[in-house]
């Protein structure tokens, strides 16, 4: 089973997330290689969208937020787009399209950022969204403010999180076929509530150090986590491990319904209203060439088939007449 359990180190403004993703890995990679017609991911792109995969469940838990959270990465490559999804209840799903052959020990860069102007954003769709309501969506460049390229995922958006956020973070991510996994430490935002005025300018100074100092060792432990340690530990191994000298506050783990799982949010009536944006006369031709439309979902691999009736039926619930000649068919 997944993984999910969040922590809090006692006194000090720094928490953390660790995520083990087993089943709803294998579940989305399962797909991919049976049903999607395009065949298994070559593992240097199976790796980093399992990091993906890992990096959405990890930056979800640490939000109160009822909506999705999107990453995707765009940019030159083989690889064109790469996404991951996760919902509040932590129901995932990630899919890459790749358009070229993948070297076998391919980077980060060499997948997705050739030219130096790859770009990764992050986007938060609030649930059920009322009109007008906007979501919001953050863009960073896949190199540093030295125009170095980053070649790691991890890098990137500890990058993003201090770039938009301002928020210190150190992450780890590491995937390979079985298990895609990430541990997130941040630094909580200063209060200065309830420090008397008189004082609170040298106090928070004071404070301030004092939790640069807790950050960066805590931050410097998380860090020495190797990837394959991340991939074959259990959690408490790990964290006992790295944190055996700081005192940890456990708390809630991913339990029940909010246990990291495979979910796709496609549905029929999804796929109906992308028909209804073709137009009438792109959907009637296609039907009248093929005898059907047929939308698969990148995601789970489901194949949705609509045959002329349907699509009739999709254009006069919208109020729009089909020709004669799909309508007697
Ligand atoms: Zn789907």
């Amino acid at each position: 089973m997944s993984e999910l359990h969040k922590f809090l180190f006692e006194g000090l403004p720094v928490r953390g997330v660790l995520v083990r993703l087993t089943d709803a890995w294998t579940e989305i990679l399962r797909r991919r290689a049976c049903g999607s017609g395009a065949g298994a991911y070559p593992w240097p792109v199976q790796n980093m969208l399992g990091e993906m995969a890992a990096a959405v469940t990890l930056m979800h838990s640490n939000i109160k937020f009822n909506g999705s959270l999107m990453l995707q990465i765009v940019g030159a490559g083989p690889v064109k787009l790469a996404v991951a999804e996760v919902q509040p209840d932590f129901g995932l799903r990630a899919t890459a399209t790749i358009t070229d052959d993948v070297a076998v020990d391919a980077s980060l860069s060499m997948l997705v950022n050739l030219d130096n102007q790859g770009k990764c954003a992050i986007t938060l769709e609030p649930k059920g969204k009322f009109p007008g309501q906007q979501s919001y969506q953050g863009v960073v460049p896949l190199c540093d403010d030295a125009n170095q390229k980053f070649e790691r995922l991890s890098d990137v958006l500890a990058h993003y999180m201090r770039q938009s956020e301002q928020l210190d973070t150190t992450l780890v991510l590491a995937a390979d076929d079985k298990i895609a996994a990430g541990l997130l430490i941040q630094r909580l935002p200063q209060s200065g509530l309830g420090t008397p005025a008189s004082r609170r300018e040298s106090q928070l100074n004071e404070d301030e150090t004092r939790n640069d100092e807790h950050y960066q060792r805590i931050a410097m432990l998380a860090s020495s986590l190797r990837r394959e340690e991340l991939l074959a530990l259990d959690v408490e191994t790990i964290l006992r491990r790295l944190f055996w000298q700081e005192k940890l506050l456990r708390l809630e783990s991913g339990t029940g319904d909010n246990v990291p799982h495979f979910s796709c949010t496609c549905s029929r009536e999804r796929v109906s209203k992308m028909i209804l944006g073709l137009g009438v006369d792109e959907a009637q031709s296609i039907v009248a060439e093929r005898g059907s439309l047929t939308v698969g979902c990148d995601y789970c691999s489901a194949q949705y088939r609509f045959d002329p009736i349907d699509v009739a039926q999709i254009f006069r619930g919208a109020g729009v007449s089909p020709p004669a000649r799909v309508a007697v068919q």
